[in-house]
């Protein structure tokens, strides 16, 4: 059997290692120091003005919606074409999800038809980066103002990308990360929410921590005494630790050549693969420089997928279908979701295969997948 090579790994080197042994020995393991440091570190890689870190991608999405004002009957507008936490944190609030239909090319949010969505009930617009390709943020924009909507950003796959020179981070009104292992910097389980916000982060910061505040200037009773916190709203415990805020920290200073290592393998793919036929390549907008967290080619038949997938797995590649529409999880077609909602996410979910990319891929892994593929298609196709 040939080495397994996965969609996605994480790159940890022994001076995470060191600035995570660092944490052990200190003070503080959690939501100290380590964590004010990453955080610095987010607001100075994005350029929003804060940062507020947790101990997931999918607490994030949470924080940022109730930060947003998201809560019971109101309604976001989002893709299906992603992980089902976009959704999922907005039914935690005991909000609901309007499904809209992705652009063909990016996989992203398609704006021609979110206008036709928005109601009564719509809170937000919230576009996924779909595998680092950036929506596109200045018509959501524009429809967002028109109705008096947040734009809230699913920006999971994203960290390091940016739309018309503008970094990710700074698109939205608040933008959600994620540093889960396979994404573009890691903290083991982490994510956070940036934005420009002060507010919005302020209610965030609260959320994380059980919806207390020990901020003098939120106080209703401020003159207790130096014992004394409330708790305003009904938050989780969603606080990351300082643990894994060092590992963040170590792997922030890495971010840009974590990325820029993920366009060379995408360009590779791009100048190899393009003679396959049988396969469509991701698409990529001319104002946009994606990040790369995934590298997701479509057959062109439909049948194909398939037996292309097995063959690929195989000759060990960890292949990977992103996603399936997330309306089609049984626990949503309980609630009335109906298959046909998204025709074109169905279609892209049907055709899709993710191939491998990260950053600690070396050239000769890029050709031997290219290998791989090429092999297939002649078999197949
Ligand atoms: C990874 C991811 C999240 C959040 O995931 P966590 O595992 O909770 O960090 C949210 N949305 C998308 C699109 C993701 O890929």
């Amino acid at each position: 059997m040939p080495e397994f090579l996965p969609y996605g790994r994480q790159w940890v080197d022994d001076d995470d290692v060191a600035a995570v042994v660092d944490v052990l020995r200190s003070d503080y393991l959690t939501t100290g120091p380590a964590v004010d440091r990453f955080e610095a570190a987010l607001t100075g890689a994005t350029g929003a003005t804060h940062a507020v870190a947790v101990n997931s991608g999918t607490s994030a999405l949470h924080a940022m919606y109730f930060a947003a004002g998201i809560g019971p009957g109101d309604e976001i507008v989002t893709s299906p074409l992603t992980f089902a936490a976009t959704a999922n944190a907005a039914l935690y609030l005991g909000a609901s999800v309007r499904f809209v239909d992705v652009e063909p090319d990016t996989g992203n949010l398609d704006p021609a038809l979110v206008e036709a969505a928005i109601g009564e009930r719509t809170k937000a617009i919230v576009p996924i980066d779909f595998a680092g390709h950036p929506a596109d943020y200045d018509r959501l924009r524009a429809i967002a103002d028109r109705h008096g909507l947040r734009l809230l950003a699913d920006a999971a796959h994203s960290l390091g990308a940016t739309y018309k020179g503008r970094p990710v981070g700074t698109l939205a009104d608040a933008s959600e990360l994620s540093f889960h292992p396979v994404k573009p910097v890691t903290t083991a389980e982490g994510g956070a929410v940036v934005t420009d916000d002060a507010e919005l982060a302020q209610r965030a910061a609260r959320f994380r921590t059980h919806g207390i505040t020990k901020n003098a200037a939120e106080l209703e009773h401020p003159d207790e005494g130096p014992w004394w916190y409330e708790q305003h709203d009904l938050g989780f415990n969603y606080r990351l630790t300082d643990v894994h805020a060092a590992l963040g920290t170590s792997q922030m200073h890495k971010l840009d050549r974590f990325v820029g290592r993920r366009r060379a393998i995408a360009a590779k793919y791009d100048a190899l693969l393009a003679d396959v036929d049988a396969l469509e390549l991701p698409g990529r907008r001319d104002d946009v420089e994606p990040g790369w967290h995934l590298y997701v080619v479509r057959t062109r038949r439909p049948q194909l997928r398939k037996p292309l997938f097995e063959h690929l797995s195989a000759h060990g590649l960890g292949v990977q279908v992103h996603y399936l529409p997330v309306y089609w999880h049984p626990y949503y077609a309980a609630l009335g979701y109906r298959r046909g909602l998204c025709p074109e996410a169905e279609r892209f979910y049907a055709s899709a295969i993710t191939l491998p990319i990260f950053p600690a891929m070396s050239d000769d892994d890029v050709e031997r997948v290219v290998d791989v593929v090429h092999a297939a298609v002649c078999t197949l196709a």
